[in-house]
């Protein structure tokens, strides 16, 4: 029998990392490296402040992270491993920053690339790529975000030109965003259109006081007559199928975020529990305390698992939103409840942000909603199983 001389590790169980390839594993250091050095040490303050650090803009820029799956126009046409293990490290971070980067990325410079026309991939992608260009990604209205095909913005075309009326809510970056694109009602079905900020008739504000993903700017967009150029119109997209393919890009890279927040949440308390002498031992050194830590571990492991089968699947081009569904609720709710109860681990300081599970679990109160609610992608799984659509 093969007994193990090396310690495994905690954060990675089953030794997922071994599955990488020497490049992949390049990708996940040198980000690991940049969340360490850069955003760890600050990221605390910009949450209490409720502010963006947008000096982390150029630095991510730099390390080729903007579109990093989308291959010319400047990026780093990586794999989709890559991407996911980008997103996990920068989540390790917080959640504001992955958000950054799943919108800028996954909802405005993969639709661009998939549906826009030579124009505006040569005008949008590399400036975006470069972080010169802020993006946001328009599809949620006030009224209801799980049923996007109740669509009450709207656009007729006056000409060339097409003229929008409507609004959206809960939208990323949506005051920083130098260019949103906006999901709209037409003749046509659903179009996707590119309006660019100081437009007459569009005005965002952001919305305050949230108790989530502080360190990230969300906003509501305002469409008053708004005219846009036929030459902003996205024009392969038409129908839901369009946002819908964007947000299952972006849902697969949550899948993998989400699993740096609760790494994060599990690494502090493995060493607080170690440190933290109760009835006379280490809280580590008790049942309980161990019963609670190996299932952190659990569903850290299953969710490294799904992610990278989920990755590798990507890549051949075999990936179904069904799949991205089951992973997005899997793993969103492994790392809301880990970081939950890391939270209640620490005791008192569980409630203050000089320790991380209570900034991760607040910030995954808004993973788990965004990007199709639990209950949504339990739906689509459900419809997957039965035939049956079960959403109305
Ligand atoms: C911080 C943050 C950032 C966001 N960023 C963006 C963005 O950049 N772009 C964008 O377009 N949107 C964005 N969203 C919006 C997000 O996608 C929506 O909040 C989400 O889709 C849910 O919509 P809703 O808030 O209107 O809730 P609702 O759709 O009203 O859902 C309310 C409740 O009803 C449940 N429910 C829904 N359907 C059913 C059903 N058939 N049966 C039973 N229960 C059901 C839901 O699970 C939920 O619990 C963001 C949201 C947040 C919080």
């Amino acid at each position: 029998m093969n007994t193990r001389s090396t310690k495994l590790d905690p954060l990675d169980l089953l030794d997922v990392r071994s599955e990488l390839t020497e490049d992949e594993r390049m990708v996940q250091e040198t980000v690991a490296r940049f969340v360490d050095d850069q955003v760890i040490p600050f990221i605390r303050e910009a949450f209490e402040q409720h502010h963006f650090p947008r000096e982390l803009v150029p630095m991510v820029a730099e390390l080729g992270l903007f579109g990093s799956s989308i291959d010319g126009y400047e990026c780093a046409g990586l794999n989709s491993v890559c991407y996911g293990l980008i997103c996990q490290e920068l989540e390790r971070g917080d959640s504001a920053l992955r958000s950054f980067v799943s919108v800028q990325s996954s909802l405005v410079m993969f639709p661009i690339h998939a549906y826009g026309s030579d124009e505006q991939k040569d005008r949008w992608l590399p400036a975006m790529a470069r972080g010169e260009v802020v993006g946001c990604f328009g599809l949620t209205e006030p009224h209801g975000g799980s049923d996007p095909g109740n669509m009450k913005t709207h656009a007729r075309r006056d000409g060339d030109d097409w003229i929008i009326n409507g609004s959206k809510m809960w939208i990323t970056n949506g005051s920083i965003a130098d260019v949103a694109l906006v999901w709209a009602m037409t003749d046509e079905g659903v179009r996707g259109f590119l309006v660019e900020k100081d437009t007459p008739g569009y005005t965002t504000q952001e919305i305050e006081n949230k108790f989530s993903l502080r360190a990230s700017v969300t906003s509501a967009l305002f469409f008053d007559d708004v005219r846009v150029p036929g030459t902003n119109v996205l024009p392969g997209a038409t129908g839901m199928k369009a946002p819908l393919s964007c947000l299952t890009q972006a849902r697969y890279g949550i899948s993998w975020g989400v699993i740096g927040a609760a790494q994060a949440c599990l690494d502090e308390v493995i060493r607080y529990t170690n440190e933290r002498i109760l009835f006379g031992r280490p809280l580590s050194h008790t049942q309980a305390m161990q019963i609670r830590l190996a299932h952190m571990a659990r569903g850290i492991t299953t969710a490294q698992l799904l992610s990278l089968r989920l990755g590798r699947i990507k890549d051949q081009g075999r990936l179904s939103p069904v799949q991205v569904s089951l992973a997005k609720w899997n793993n969103c709710r492994a790392a809301l409840e880990i970081a939950r109860d890391a939270r209640d681990i620490l005791g008192g300081s569980g409630i203050s942000a000089e320790y991380v599970p209570i900034r991760h679990m607040l910030n995954l109160e808004s993973v788990i909603t965004y990007e199709g609610t639990e209950t949504v992608h339990q739906l689509v799984v459900g419809q997957e199983l039965t035939g049956v659509n079960a959403f109305g």
